[in-house]
């Protein structure tokens, strides 16, 4: 059984304005990971004026929520709300590289604003539907703290917050309009600290042991390791310290390394060869090493019958209609990235068969303890990858507005089908447990961890 569609429209225009003032003011506020106090507030706000029953502070992130409208026994769904802005990529909503008035350098080039905003706004559509029509049912959303950087969602999945959610649905702005059928890749976050001893480097060298030359080591070390593992890998890193100046040798030095593959298992191999090559390394010149596991996502799995579902509803909703004025706003922005001056997308994306990407997502640990399936909308001009000032621009205009409305409109659509086609939730069902085939879900956050490190740690030595 499905909601009529002029029911869906009804209850998405009751919310647009629960949609448009999240969506200004978490733009807005372009607050980082661990500091979206006001952002998450904002939130809170239009959640508890819609009745939703909120409780703060979940699984150890200061700025993740949790809300919850329950109308009887009935099924659950979840939506996943996100409000973290990236570092220096604040700009004016103009159709160029123009800093913020105001002096703010971080700026939401992931679409946070615009991603939350619907995500809450579908949120207090459906349960107004459920309130109105007597459905039972009970309607869920995650404050999903920090998603660009120790995502939020990975602790709650270890908390088991997904365990009894019938399907967990999200969006991500983008430049198209597809739904996300496809599995993106499982990581683990490594840091790697090497600890030496210091001395002056042109006169008593030999009383010396170089932290920079065991993290030297280990670096190569990881180089030639690529040949040998599977072409599914991605090992990448950065030198996060490496000594102050050459003429001291240093004593401390450390890396921040990604390894990412097909699933956790693979993930899980590679990082314990890394181990061996930092011990290696150590041995080798008189160090020591430590390896620091902090974080870690699973691969995401798809639900064919949510994403079938979904795209019926995309269809549907169609994409926005641009105005003359926004196309030539996103041809601007392509200019000024050096683009082809493509405009905005117009079409919606078949269904596609299941395709890997080498991307990661902490909704795959969501996607892991429910069914899950989510949607991409255009928010930004053809050819503009996310985390560029584009996607702050147009996120602080009607482009990335128009956008978070039509993934309202999907949300509704999709969730009030979860919520009352039984038949769908079976088969949502039967696809999770074939794809998870009885696996235990193991966190891949170390169990002794309370809750994020910070992942961007001061790069002084401690
Ligand atoms: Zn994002």
């Amino acid at each position: 059984m499905a909601v009529e569609r002029a029911r869906v429209i009804e209850a998405v225009e009751a919310a647009r304005p629960v949609v448009e003032r999240i969506s200004a003011e978490v733009w807005d506020l372009a607050e980082l990971s661990l500091e979206e106090v006001e952002s998450a507030q904002v939130h809170v706000r239009e959640l508890e004026a819609a009745g939703f029953e909120v409780t703060t502070g979940t699984s150890g992130f200061e700025t993740a929520f949790v809300a919850e409208r329950r109308f009887g026994d009935g099924p659950v769904v979840g939506f996943l709300a996100e409000y973290d802005a990236l570092p220096g990529l604040g700009n004016e909503a103009v159709p160029r590289r123009q800093p913020r008035a105001d002096g703010k350098t971080s700026g939401h080039g992931c679409g946070h604003n615009v991603l939350g905003a619907a995500l809450t706004g579908a949120a207090v559509a459906v349960a107004g539907v459920l309130e109105a029509d007597g459905l039972p049912g009970t309607v869920r959303v995650y404050g999903c703290a920090a998603e660009e950087t120790e995502g939020a969602k990975v602790y709650m999945a270890r908390d088991g917050l997904f365990e009894d959610v019938d399907a967990c649905l999200h969006w991500h702005p983008w430049s198209l309009a597809a739904v996300m059928n496809m599995r993106l890749a499982a990581t683990s976050a490594v840091r790697i600290a090497f600890h030496g001893k210091t001395a002056h480097a042109g006169m008593e060298p030999w009383s010396g042991r170089s932290a920079l030359d065991g993290l030297e080591l280990t670096a190569h070390g990881l180089n030639l390791m690529r040949e040998h593992v599977e072409p599914t890998a991605r090992i990448h890193y950065v030198y996060e310290h490496g000594g102050e100046a050459p003429n001291v040798v240093p004593d401390y030095a450390r890396m921040l390394l990604l390894v990412r593959d097909v699933d956790r298992a693979h993930v899980v191999s590679t990082v314990e060869w890394v181990r061996q090559i930092a011990e290696g390394a150590a041995l080798a010149t008189q160090t020591t090493s430590e390896v620091d596991v902090f974080f870690g996502m699973h691969d995401l799995l798809p639900n064919t019958p949510l994403a079938e579902r979904m795209q019926i509803h995309l269809e549907a909703a169609g994409v926005p209609s641009w105005t003359d004025e926004e196309q030539a706003f996103a041809r601007e922005c392509q200019a000024n990235m050096g683009l082809p001056e493509a405009g905005l997308f117009e079409d919606v994306v078949p269904l596609q068969p299941e395709v890997a990407i080498g991307g990661s997502s902490d909704v795959a640990d969501v996607s892991w303890n429910a069914p899950t399936m989510g949607v991409v909308l255009p928010t930004a001009p053809i050819g503009v990858s996310m985390h560029t000032w584009p996607v702050t621009a147009c996120g602080g205009m009607s482009i990335g507005l128009k956008g978070a409305l039509t993934a309202t409109d999907v949300l509704v659509a999709t969730a009030l089908d979860v919520l009352t086609d039984s038949e769908l939730r079976a088969a949502a069902r039967a696809d999770f447990e074939r794809r998870t085939a009885g696996a235990r879900y193991v966190s891949p956050i170390p169990p002794e961890q309370t809750g994020p490190r910070g992942f961007r740690l001061p790069v002084s030595a401690p």
